[in-house]
């Protein structure tokens, strides 16, 4: 039996970067992926909706998430809490279906001690300055909060190195293609592909990965 044809995608950036934008724009181009809702504790965000963007729990329904054991991983992350519901990735990495988990580093490091094999991409801002004008023009977060994220950016990106693939938004257009070709790479590797079309490498004798 070959490994899980299912890929797990990690998307990990300082707040402000894209990584919202490259995957909503991600999504559309390929909906077969599915996309992790996390829980968190913040409060959503004008436009924002429950059960959309995030799973918004109070913290003691957080605290309780995390103590039965429901969260596959979680994090505090600019003051609030955030983690990824189990039961949902689970599922989809069993049915082979790919999965894409926006998280904090902190969060990454977890999945990957879970999978091995998940893929961690860094999305950088072209520069600090830049990073600061994007939040600012997102015009979502008070002037505090964005004060907060921007004194965490530097904290977040010494983290880069986790990651597998590094891909700096300075033209969304590239910034969004570049996202795709990872994706298509992931499913081309050999073990995707063995695990895809098992029927086909059997009958040709390939053997399995060493
Ligand atoms: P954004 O960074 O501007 O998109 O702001 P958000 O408030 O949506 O996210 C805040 C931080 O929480 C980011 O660093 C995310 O990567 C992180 N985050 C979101 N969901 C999760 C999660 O399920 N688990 C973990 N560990 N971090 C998360
Ligand atoms: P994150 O999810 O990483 O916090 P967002 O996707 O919310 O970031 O993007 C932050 C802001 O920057 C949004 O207002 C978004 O429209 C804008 N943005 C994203 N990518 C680019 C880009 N390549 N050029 C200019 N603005 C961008
Ligand atoms: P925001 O509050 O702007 O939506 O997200 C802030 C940060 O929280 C982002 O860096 C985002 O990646 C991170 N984040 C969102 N969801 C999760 C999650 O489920 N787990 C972890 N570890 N981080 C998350």
């Amino acid at each position: 039996m070959h490994a899980n044809p299912g890929n797990v995608f990690m998307v990990v950036a300082p707040s402000g970067a894209g990584k919202s934008s490259l995957v909503k724009a991600l999504l559309q181009q390929d909906p077969s992926i599915l996309l992790s809702i996390s829980c968190t504790t913040r409060a959503p965000r004008p436009g924002e909706e429950d059960g959309r963007e995030y799973r918004f729990v109070s913290s003691d329904e957080f605290k309780r998430m995390r103590e039965e054991q429901n969260l596959l991983e979680w994090a505090e992350v600019h003051g609030n809490f955030y983690g990824t519901p189990r039961d949902h990735i689970d599922n989809a990495t069993r049915e082979g279906r790919d999965v894409l988990l926006e998280i904090d580093w902190q969060g990454a490091r977890q999945v990957k001690q879970r999978f091995p094999s998940a893929i961690g991409i860094f999305v950088l801002p072209p520069s600090i300055e830049e990073l600061e004008s994007r939040l600012k023009a997102r015009g979502q977060d008070a002037p505090q909060v964005i004060a907060r994220r921007l004194m965490a950016a530097g904290g977040e990106i010494a983290h880069a190195p986790e990651c597998e693939y590094v891909i700096i938004n300075q033209e969304f257009s590239v910034a969004l293609s570049e996202l795709m070709q990872i994706v298509s790479a992931a499913r081309l590797r050999f073990s995707s592909q063995a695990a895809r079309h098992a029927q086909l490498f059997a009958q040709l004798g390939i053997p399995a990965e060493h």
